[in-house]
């Protein structure tokens, strides 16, 4: 059983630098505060699920749980 991955890779879309964050497990988070350049960026259409799922390299946990659950039979 593979562990869901807390630990994200933002790419900001302003200044392109990376940064890490902790994706915490509740509440729906759209926006994420750039370490470099300060801007906050986020989602642009609301058929996205969060900041994670559209910058970062990992989904947020609650997609990955609803990915492994679709996945068992
Ligand atoms: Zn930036
Ligand atoms: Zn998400």
């Amino acid at each position: 059983m593979s562990k869901i991955n807390r630990e994200a890779v933002l790419n900001c879309p302003v200044c392109g630098s990376k940064y890490k964050q902790k994706m915490p497990q509740i509440g729906k988070h759209i926006n994420s505060k750039c370490v470099s350049c300060n801007t906050v960026f986020g989602i642009n259409n609301t058929n996205d699920c969060c900041v994670y799922c559209t910058y970062s390299d990992v989904l947020c946990p609650k997609t990955q749980k609803k990915i492994k659950n679709s996945q068992r039979k």
